[in-house]
């Protein structure tokens, strides 16, 4: 692994180097040191790449299934035997612990893998017409796809939004995090290693606006991905509709959790707990608002904090650490900031509550209770590593309160009652619903959002399906 991280561009298959271009410093959020740089892309580079990608489209579509199929599934191979020293860089650039990172590596592997059977499946249909005449259905890839991704999962993000578009058979740019170069690039170039030609997968970098609006105002971009907050979401889906570019939109999330009283709490609590810290809560399906039935409020909450103070937080790259450094001094301000607004509008800080040390990004895990509905962080995804955990009187209070948010990405319920359960999976307003399961991404079902968490699905038939345009033939 060498010490100096530095990434650059790559533009119909070569790297684009300095050459008196912006170069952005990545830092190593363990340390709060510069561990390498990030070469910015100019306009005349984005309309290369742009050129690239209308060409590269062209040759990429022009693949049968079963030869898009086996490129990708080289890729996921290449990306298994990469992932220890993809995770590493991950680590270094993000703060998680190295565990975490190299698994979320093999999960590229197996979204790839995944993607390159679904291609095999992407199926038309034949409608009944009189003898000689029929009417097809069938399904063609968009075009060029531009995908921006966040910084929390730096080698994920980026697969979400390219993986999916290249199994559809459309070529891709993708701009990861400036924050967080290295894993995403890494990726392209494993795709690139295994046979996608350089002009079908693209990668670029810059200051993110000027990026976006390069691309997005060309007509050659036919699609929109996007992994971040919900006012920069906002801001793409209004680009996109003007050329009427179609968009997928994975934006913050709140996630309400609903504990009640005839779960099996321990379980809850190991299960929820781990969830909550994983990556410092920098997740957009993090749980957040902890709903629990009044019987077992004291017991929940009392477990809930026992569990925080145990996390062992340090840097990712030691073995033992559970949680890692928060992604950005940003964040770590932001924690700052919503913790002090909750006390002032009456929260308890039960534990937690500063950042750790003066070196790197670090903050305590933190419970906060009883939080007022007032409170800013009661109603803005914090992405970080607080717990709000309030007592609630019963099942129609929890389903209020879950959806009073706009946000709808995740939620998450403890309950053993079976007619309950199906009560919740129709009443609470979200993407997905976690039922006594802390998970809710897997390779083959889709991940997305409703109201202001965005729309469409990465993962699962929908992620290659949302690439995908119908075009109905009428035979005569
Ligand atoms: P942000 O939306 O400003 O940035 C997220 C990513 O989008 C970054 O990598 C950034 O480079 C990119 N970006 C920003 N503006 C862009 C633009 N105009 N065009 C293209 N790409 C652009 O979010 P942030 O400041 O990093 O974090 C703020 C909040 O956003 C977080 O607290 C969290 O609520 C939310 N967030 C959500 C996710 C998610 O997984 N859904 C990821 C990151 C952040």
């Amino acid at each position: 692994m060498a010490d100096k991280l530095d990434s650059m561009p790559l533009i119909a298959g070569e790297p684009v180097r300095e050459g008196g271009r912006q170069v952005g410093d990545v830092l190593n959020p363990a340390t709060g040191e510069r561990i390498g740089g990030v070469t910015h892309a100019n306009s005349d580079d984005l309309d290369r790449a742009l050129e690239a990608a209308a060409r590269g489209f062209k040759a990429w579509r022009g693949n049968g299934a079963d030869q898009r199929a086996a490129i990708l599934t080289r890729a996921a191979g290449l990306i298994r035997e990469r992932a220890a020293a993809i995770g590493e860089t991950i680590t270094r650039e993000q703060g998680k612990p190295i565990k975490e990172a190299v698994g979320e590596v093999v999960y590229c592997a197996m979204l790839l893998e995944f993607y390159a059977g679904e291609i095999k499946r992407i199926y038309g249909r034949t409608l009944v017409r009189p003898a000689g005449a029929r009417v097809e259905v069938q399904y063609h890839p968009v075009g060029p796809v531009a995908g921006f991704a966040a910084w929390n999962f730096p080698a994920l993000n980026v697969m979400r939004k390219i993986g999916g578009a290249l199994a559809a058979g459309c070529s891709t740019i993708v701009k990861p995090s400036e924050e967080t170069p290295s894993g995403g690039l890494a990726l392209v170039q494993a795709l690139i290693d295994a046979g996608v030609p350089g002009d079908a997968v693209q990668c670029v970098f810059g200051e993110p606006d000027a990026v976006s609006r390069h691309l997005l105002a060309s007509p050659v971009i036919r699609k929109v991905t996007f992994t971040g907050s919900t006012a920069v979401g906002k801001h793409l889906a209004k680009l996109a509709a003007e050329d009427l570019k179609i968009a997928t939109m994975e934006l913050g999330g709140h996630a309400p959790v609903l504990v009640f009283a005839d779960s099996d709490i321990d379980a809850a609590l190991d299960t929820m707990a781990g969830a909550k810290f994983r990556n410092a809560g920098q997740v957009c399906v993090s749980p957040t608002r902890f709903l629990v039935e009044e019987p077992v409020f004291e017991r929940f909450r009392d477990g809930f904090v026992e569990r925080a103070r145990a996390v062992n937080v340090g840097d990712g790259m030691d073995k033992g650490t559970q949680m890692g450094p928060m992604a950005s001094a940003r964040g770590l301000e932001r924690m700052e900031s919503l913790i002090a607004d909750a006390t002032g509008a009456g929260a308890n800080l039960l534990t937690g509550g500063e950042r750790i040390g003066n070196q790197g990004y670090f903050h305590q895990p933190t419970v906060l209770s009883e939080v007022p509905t007032s409170a800013e962080i009661m109603n803005e995804e914090p992405f970080g590593p607080i717990a709000l955990i309030n007592p609630m009187p019963g099942e129609d209070a929890m389903i209020a309160e879950a959806n009073r948010l706009p946000y709808g990405l995740a939620a998450y319920a403890w309950t053993k009652d079976p007619a309950r359960r199906r009560r919740l999976a129709a009443e609470i307003e979200s993407g997905m619903l976690g039922i006594e399961a802390a998970s809710v991404s897997a390779a083959d079902a889709p991940f997305g959002g409703v109201k202001w968490s965005g729309y469409g699905s990465e993962d699962g038939r929908e992620g290659v399906m949302a690439c995908m345009v119908t075009k109905t033939v009428h035979e005569g």
